[in-house]
């Protein structure tokens, strides 16, 4: 479960204050595929940046499975962000490595012995449907592919949330499908959370619970998503 209370987020510029997110208030369930769809402008990313602990809120708290990470820092908040995953719209990829070599980098970092890697690696690369493609290098991937190793990578650690950034904006309509109902099978099969931003209502549509709508900084709506965007 992650709450959000009151958040606001005013950055300092030479030119003055931006206030980027504004009196927001969200909880969003255990379990569940929560969207959060606006403009560009809006204050999308500036909430995944608050929801992963990258950047302070001006005002208010941020709790994401009963650990308050607006107020920690240093060990207590890397540790904290072990369990908070996230994939982007291009990929971030580590580029000379191959596709095990990606998919094994959070997992060396979390000091996993070689054969319980190699074994992980492997169950994640079947996972994401990548199997055969171990010793390929991104450059020879499709769009799909790579983030498929994105979120393989993302997954490593069992994370308890996962956050997608603009996750299939860099993809064609197909491949987009194919990546939503990927996500879809993993919140399925593995109960994560998944919360995501997008500028698109199809991606909203085709996988999401819940959805916020915001507005300049602003949460203008939020709900069930067939209630939120029922025809008229
Ligand atoms: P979105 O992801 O919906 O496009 P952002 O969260 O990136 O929205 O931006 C919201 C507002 O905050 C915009 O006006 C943007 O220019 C401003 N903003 C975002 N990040 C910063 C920053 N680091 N410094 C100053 N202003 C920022
Ligand atoms: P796609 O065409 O599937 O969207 P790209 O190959 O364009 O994926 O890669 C997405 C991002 O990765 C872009 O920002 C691009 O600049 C960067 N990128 C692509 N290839 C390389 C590379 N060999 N080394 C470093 N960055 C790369």
């Amino acid at each position: 479960m992650i709450e959000l209370k009151n958040i606001s987020k005013i950055y300092k510029t030479k030119n003055g204050e931006i206030t980027a997110v504004k009196d927001v208030n969200l909880s969003i369930h255990q379990g569940e595929i929560f969207g959060i769809i606006g403009y560009s402008g809006a204050g999308k990313s500036t909430m995944i940046r608050l929801l992963n602990g990258l950047e302070k809120p001006t005002t208010g708290t941020v709790n994401v499975n009963g650990q308050e990470i607006s107020s920690i820092s240093g060990n207590k908040l890397r540790q904290a962000r072990q369990k908070i995953s996230m994939i982007f719209q291009h990929f971030n990829l580590l580029w000379s490595r191959t596709v095990a070599d990606n998919i094994a980098f959070p997992l060396e970092i979390a000091g996993v012995p070689k054969s319980e890697r190699e074994q992980r690696v492997k169950e994640l690369i079947d996972l994401v449907g990548l199997s055969g493609r171990d010793l390929a290098y991104p450059s020879q991937l499709s769009g799909g592919q790579k983030q498929r190793v994105g979120i393989a990578r993302a997954l490593a650690n069992n994370p308890e949330v996962l956050l997608c950034d603009e996750a299939t904006s860099a993809l064609d309509p197909e491949t987009t499908d194919s990546i939503l109902e990927l996500l879809l099978d993993i919140n399925k099969r593995l109960g994560l959370t998944i919360v995501l931003i997008t500028h698109e209502m199809h991606v909203i549509r085709k996988i999401c619970h819940r959805v916020a709508v915001m507005e300049a900084g602003q949460v203008v709506e939020s709900g069930e998503v067939l209630q939120v965007f029922q025809n008229p």
